[in-house]
């Protein structure tokens, strides 16, 4: 199991021992424990900081963004509450983005799977904050995030040539100087020697260069390094979104955003290519080939709506120059049959508008006016669980300095638990109480997608595009290669209103 080490202190600590002495002491454990269970250990968060808020938890964030991309299966860390030690809310995000990753939580005294409906320790936390909290606080995360970058900050891991380091409050990147002249090298060969990407690989592996990754350079990772604007003392961020698949067991993909989105800024971090040197590198590059790239200009309303019900990739419009109809194909070559756009897009139109008939319907129920006594409510249930989380944490504390006996200590855990676990039923009780009176806007909002439609037919193809994402999350097609030209399903998922 591909696992990431995450060390934090805990509040007791913080008085006590100095910050290395006691990571180092929770580290060797950790080590120990992994080695015992086999654990491949690819990676260490070691968080120095102290701070209850998340922005400010460089290493928890490289950790989460190392979970968003798929690259671990479990994280390692001494106990569950090192993980979200800020409030509730932020504890939700971790919880979440490693839930939604299918990463486990690996801690001596148990295994969390967060996707085992029976584990019920993680049953406490589950049932809110996703919905209703999460995005929002992943877009503050997110903005924190781009913060640091603009400011020079480095937070991804270090590429080749670069080991993490820390200039100020931010993290950023200090040459490794063995691995820097193997970069010149790459970028020399490149563009001044015009070698191609396989023999510089080659040349590095003779020479005995070994990347962060792997055992070997590759064709893929010596481009890699060329297209890197890192090695100029740039950082770019939001170069590529990475995208979750919906079956657990299929691979994280990833696709390029369009350059205009990527948010670059001088790092803080020693460059190791003039830019001189990288813009030959790019020009050479591109001479050499020209991959399909996005031009920015969008020729197909249904992008990124419509992906195929057999192999789950993104549908494609396809325009046949010699006889000039427009088809919609999957990706995958002899997947599932194709059809003519316009039919597709005619029909998406159509049940869009029959499911949110159907919506109006359901809708009815009168509106009462104790919105706010409820919403008091769910502040107090909430304040009430921080106490008790606090608590819980505390009897970890008196654990690990061996006041409490295990036996004690798990006594006492559970009284607390019992406790926690009764204030998050009454508060999804709560919640669903708001549910159901938030169920009456939807009347409103039939009526804005109805100026949807009114719009959508003199709307620019971009336009359309944005129009139909507002409100649909998903569409899946389906054609069998025996059915007729005309038939095909299609399965439509609003987004929740
Ligand atoms: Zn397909």
């Amino acid at each position: 199991m591909n696992t990431g080490i995450y060390l934090r202190k805990s509040r007791a600590e913080e008085l006590s021992d100095s910050t290395e002495k006691t990571l180092k002491r929770h580290k060797d454990t950790l080590l120990a424990f992994a080695k015992q269970c086999n654990l491949t250990i690819l990676e260490t968060y070691e968080e120095v900081i102290s701070g209850e808020n998340l922005y400010t938890r460089t290493e928890m964030l490289r950790l989460l963004s190392d979970v968003e991309i798929g690259k671990l299966d479990a994280v390692l860390c001494m106990d569950i509450d090192r993980l979200g030690r800020g409030s509730m809310s932020q504890q939700g995000v971790i919880l979440e983005t490693f839930k939604s990753a299918n990463v486990k939580i690996v801690t001596p005294r148990k295994t969390y799977d967060l996707n085992n409906e029976i584990d019920e320790e993680y049953t406490e936390f589950q049932t809110f904050f996703a919905r209703r909290e999460l995005k929002t606080i992943k877009r503050r995360m997110r903005q924190g995030i781009n913060k640091s970058l603009k400011d020079g900050g480095y937070i991804s891991n270090a590429p080749y040539g670069y080991q993490s380091c820390r200039i100020g409050k931010l993290p950023s990147l200090k040459i490794v100087e063995a691995e820097a002249e193997f970069v010149k090298l790459i970028f020399d060969m490149y563009a001044n020697q015009g070698c191609g990407c396989h023999v510089i690989a080659e040349k590095l592996n003779l020479l005995g260069a070994i990347p962060k990754r792997g055992a070997k350079f590759s064709r893929t990772t010596v481009k890699a390094i060329i297209q890197n604007e890192v090695y100029t003392g740039k950082v770019v961020w939001n170069k590529r979104r990475h995208r979750k698949p919906d079956d657990k067991n299929e691979k994280y993909w990833s696709t390029l955003n369009p350059e205009s989105e990527w948010i670059k800024a001088d790092g803080l971090h020693p460059a190791i290519i003039d830019i001189e040197m990288f813009e030959r590198a790019k020009e050479t590059l591109s001479g050499r080939y020209h991959p399909p790239y996005f031009s920015g200009k969008l020729t197909n309303q249904l992008a990124g709506i419509l992906t195929c019900a057999k192999c789950g990739g993104k549908m494609m419009r396809r325009e046949f120059k010699n006889s000039g109809m427009i088809y919609l194909i999957c990706p995958t070559s002899g997947c599932v049959k194709m059809t003519s756009f316009s039919a597709v897009e005619k029909q998406v139109l159509a049940s869009i508008k029959q499911q949110l008939e159907e919506l109006k319907i359901e809708v009815a129920t009168p509106v009462q006016s104790y919105d706010s006594l409820i919403e008091k409510a769910i502040l107090s249930t909430k304040k009430e669980i921080d106490i008790l989380q606090t608590q819980k944490e505390k009897l970890y504390d008196f654990l690990e300095q061996g006041v409490y006996t295990l036996e004690v200590f798990s006594e006492r855990t559970s009284t607390i638990d019992e406790k926690i676990k009764k204030l998050y039923s009454s508060l999804e009780q709560l919640y669903i109480e708001i549910e159901s009176k938030n169920q009456v806007k939807v009347d409103d909002v039939c009526k804005k997608v109805d100026n949807v439609f009114n719009a959508y037919e003199n709307a620019t193809i971009d336009q359309k595009n944005r129009l139909l994402k507002a409100i649909v999350k998903n569409v899946t097609y389906y054609k069998d290669k025996q059915w007729p030209a005309e038939k095909f399903i299609l399965h439509i998922t609003l987004k929740d209103i």
